[in-house]
């Protein structure tokens, strides 16, 4: 064990102390740790990028660093990979890309580790999250009367579904097998669009497309995304990783810090979107990279808080232009909402609400529309319907974050009264275990494999037994 200290999220909107803080070495360390804490609350931390209070706990906190393998094995001319819960997802990428593989689908940022990632549902664009792929999961959990710490191999039917996307309910994930694919290459080009509709015709020939709705301007920007049909970088990519860390990761991000955080100006976030922004960004640079160097970006870099919202395909045009004109409203009180989304508020009854966004705050940072493939899970944010999903993401650099949590707090219950949006389990959760049953049909379904691997309900915390009423 070692001494428990204070842990703050990336976010630092979380900040707490658990009672005991272990980094067990082997499988049997671990068990010592369950049994030892059986009649206690235990919870797991990776890299604590979740900003939602998954990882918070006055009871034990296990870190799974350790388990860090990575086990490339081929059966029947499949390729999967065996790998350790604690392991990073950029090490995961490196090493099978040492063996030209990669796994079928990768988020922003690769520093999560896989247990971290996969326990929320990440995504990336155009394929499906991360849990959907997983074929077997190691859990170190308790047996039905919760009396002996145990190892279990979860292969099938509705556990797996559950051990995809477990928000860490069920137990210590220890390994988990993902099958592996031959790496790829990423063609992207950028491109501004007037309209939804031009950005979403764009996503039928470049199906891993991820798009931003621009503040201020209001144009859509889209990284157009292809799996290209050669094996190797073009188009300068280099010298275009380069241009983008700088200019983008960097870059962009100094000044929108400087402006929101330090000056405090509207009138220079509006200009900076409005006629800066267009202009870093390289239109029609047709470039190709290895899928892991074109799908992520130093998201890390700077901290930042965010809220996900996911809307089935058939709702978000109907969305984007919602978000588009409560943004304008926070923005400024006295904006002119449009008709539809004035008959929007007044079916769903969000007058009063909506009042309490009036003027609060200047939206600062792209939103980005990321598409997702229907998950097999029974309560990822994809899970569930036949319709792709749209992840649209909220950031704000800006701190304190008060304002901002009022108008996320917002978004998130118009969204859900709207357009039925479900929010990302990892990031900003202001959404109440009543719309969390309406939302996720097989919701019981995952309390009762929760029950069955936990029965004494030791791997819940206040978040999880709030939301999911565990
Ligand atoms: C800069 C940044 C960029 C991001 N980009 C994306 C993105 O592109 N797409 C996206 O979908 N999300 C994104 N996220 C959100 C992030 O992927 C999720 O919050 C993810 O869960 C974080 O993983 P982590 O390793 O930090 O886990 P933590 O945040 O530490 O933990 C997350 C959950 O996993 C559980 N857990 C971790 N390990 C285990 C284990 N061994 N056994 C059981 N439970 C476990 C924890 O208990 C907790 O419930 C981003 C976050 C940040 C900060």
């Amino acid at each position: 064990m070692e001494q428990a200290k204070i842990v703050q999220n990336f976010g630092r909107n979380l900040r707490f102390k658990p009672s005991h803080f272990y980094s067990p070495i082997n499988k049997d360390e671990l068990i010592d740790i369950l049994e030892k804490h059986k009649r206690g609350k235990i919870r797991v931390v990776a890299s604590k990028h979740s900003w939602s209070g998954l990882i918070e706990t006055e009871g034990v906190l296990i870190d799974m660093s350790h388990f860090d393998y990575v086990k490339i094995q081929e059966k029947n001319h499949e390729t999967s990979v065996t790998v350790g819960a604690g392991c990073k997802v950029k090490k995961l990428l490196a090493d099978l890309n040492q063996k030209g593989l990669t796994i079928p689908s990768v988020g922003l940022i690769a520093q999560q580790t896989i247990a971290g990632a996969t326990a929320t549902g990440t995504h990336g664009s155009g394929k499906h999250s991360l849990s959907h792929y997983i074929e077997s999961v190691q859990l170190a959990c308790f047996d039905e009367n919760g009396k002996s710490a145990k190892i279990v191999n979860i292969t099938e039917g509705v556990a797996l579904q559950a051990a995809r996307c477990s928000l860490g309910c069920l137990g210590v994930v220890v390994e988990m097998t993902l099958p592996c694919i031959p790496q790829y290459f990423v063609q992207e080009k950028a491109t501004f669009c007037e309209t939804i509709e031009e950005v979403l015709i764009l996503e039928k020939k470049a199906p891993l497309q991820q798009f931003y709705l621009m503040p201020h301007s209001w144009k859509f920007f889209a990284q157009e995304r292809l799996v290209s049909l050669e094996l190797r970088r073009r188009g300068f990519a280099a010298i275009y990783r380069i241009y983008w860390f700088l200019v983008i990761d960097l870059g962009m991000h100094l000044v929108m810090k400087l402006l929101v955080s330090i000056l405090r100006s509207r009138r220079l976030v509006h200009i900076f979107f409005r006629s800066i922004v267009p202009a870093l960004v390289f239109h029609n640079w047709l470039v190709t990279d290895r899928s892991d160097r074109a799908l992520v970006m130093k998201h890390e870099l700077f901290r930042h808080l965010e809220l996900e919202a996911f809307v089935v395909r058939s709702h978000v045009v109907e969305a984007a232009s919602f978000i588009k004109d409560i943004l304008q409203y926070a923005d400024d009180g006295n904006h002119q909402l449009s008709d539809s989304t004035n008959e929007l508020i007044q079916k769903a009854q969000l007058f009063d609400s909506l009042s309490s966004i009036k003027g609060c705050f200047t939206h600062h940072y792209p939103i980005c529309f990321r598409r997702i493939m229907p998950d097999d899970t029974l309560i990822s944010m994809a899970s569930g319907v036949s319709e792709d999903w749209y992840a649209i993401s909220f950031i704000t650099y800006v701190e304190p974050r008060d304002e901002f949590y009022a108008l996320a707090t917002f978004l998130a219950n118009s969204m859900f009264e709207l357009f039925q949006a479900r929010i990302h389990w990892g990031k900003w959760f202001p959404q109440t275990s009543k719309l969390v049953n309406q939302l996720y049909p097989k919701i019981d379904t995952f309390r009762d494999v929760c029950s069955r691997y936990d029965p004494n309900g030791v791997f819940r915390n206040s978040f999880v037994e709030d939301k999911l009423d565990l």
